[in-house]
């Protein structure tokens, strides 16, 4: 289906993936993602599950063909499956998939209902599978629970894969096993570099690991063949001859994508941000509260037209490229 009004930015880039954030909240604390005690945006602040679908119906109407949501962790909002199954609903308007990434924690008692809602392909984060490190990562995570939430998800039919931050001295030790755990399990890994984004406790710069040097490791014991697959998102893939599976690069901060970039991300509160690494925004909650699905198309015009070339992230600044944290946007 042809949009009559594709999303195009100003670089001639169209947009046709969107990422939408459905609570900055989580039940986790990753070190890397969130500081200790992180101030959530107020629940009156949120759009409602109502006006994420009005604003759907608009992006899809715009061309529109895939919606990740994300969070936070998505799977903690109130009426998420509600979403899911409006969303679904986009079908026929022009919607090929939505998809969800998760931390997996509720995945146990959801991964069914998601299944039956539509969706068939999911990221779940996992940065160890050592109970306590996975714990000191997550500041009291509880892997047992994960692990089972992966399970549901494969018995329930989705296609599941993983993803992992890489981090010096912390998991860089687990990547190779990750890998094999992975392919065992029938399931993609994808290989996320640590992005400045948000003020944390934790030394980004000491844990900063360049996914380059983690490749080149990986080719030494096993046989990465470069492959043309994509998903819509900026990960490089390697098919493992070894496992079957595929193995994906994400790397901002070492090879820079933005060329291709097809997507914007839209926060809990209805801010739209035309780029991971920079503020420029519209806000849509007062647009839809009082003009309805109307007012969108030209605040979206407006964040198209001024949508940044590339992100600016230099881990070497050492200080955040954006305020923001990654689970405002969902990555
Ligand atoms: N809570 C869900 C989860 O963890 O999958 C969804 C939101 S989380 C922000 C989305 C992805 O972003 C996760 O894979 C997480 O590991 C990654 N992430 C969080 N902070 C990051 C950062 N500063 N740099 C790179 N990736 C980050
Ligand atoms: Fe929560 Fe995901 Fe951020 Fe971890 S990475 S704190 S699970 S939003």
């Amino acid at each position: 289906m042809t949009a009559r009004n594709p999303l195009i930015d100003g670089f001639g880039r169209r947009i046709d993936y969107v990422r939408l954030s459905v609570t900055d909240r989580c039940d986790l604390r990753c070190r890397y993602c969130m500081g200790e005690n992180m101030v959530f945006a107020p629940r009156r602040a949120l759009l409602t599950i109502d006006e994420m679908l009005v604003l759907g119906r608009a992006l899809v109407a715009r061309g529109v063909r895939r919606i990740r949501l994300t969070g936070g962790e998505p799977l903690v909002r109130r009426g998420v499956l509600d979403l899911v199954r409006g969303l679904d609903g986009l079908r026929g308007e022009g919607l090929e998939e939505v998809t969800l990434t998760t931390n997996g924690t509720q995945l146990g008692g959801m991964a069914e209902s998601l299944f039956a809602g539509g969706v068939r392909r999911i990221n779940v984060s996992l940065d160890s599978r050592d109970p306590a490190r996975f714990a000191e990562i997550t500041r009291g995570g509880d892997l047992a629970k994960v692990l089972a939430g992966i399970e549901a998800a494969r018995e329930a039919g989705m296609a599941i894969k993983i993803n992992m931050v890489p981090l010096a001295g912390i998991n860089d030790d687990e990547i190779a096993d990750m890998l094999v755990w992975c392919g065992a399990g029938g399931m993609d890994l994808s290989l996320i570099e640590a992005m400045p984004l948000g003020e944390i406790e934790d030394d980004r710069y000491a844990r900063h690991l360049s996914l380059g040097v983690v490749k080149e490791a990986l080719a030494a014991r096993f046989t990465l063949i470069p492959t043309l697959y994509r998903t819509g998102g900026p990960a490089r893939y390697f098919e493992v001859a070894e496992t079957g599976r595929r193995l994906g690069f994400i790397t901002p901060l070492t090879e820079n994508f933005c060329a291709g970039c097809n997507r914007i991300r839209i926060a809990a509160t209805g801010t739209v941000y035309g780029c991971l690494g920079h503020d420029q925004k519209v806000e849509l909650r007062e647009v839809l509260r009082s003009e309805g699905g109307a007012g969108i198309d030209a605040a979206l015009d407006r964040l198209l037209a001024g949508k940044p070339l590339r992100h600016d992230f230099d881990i070497a600044a050492k200080a955040p490229a954006v305020a923001r944290h990654m689970s405002v946007t969902g990555g």
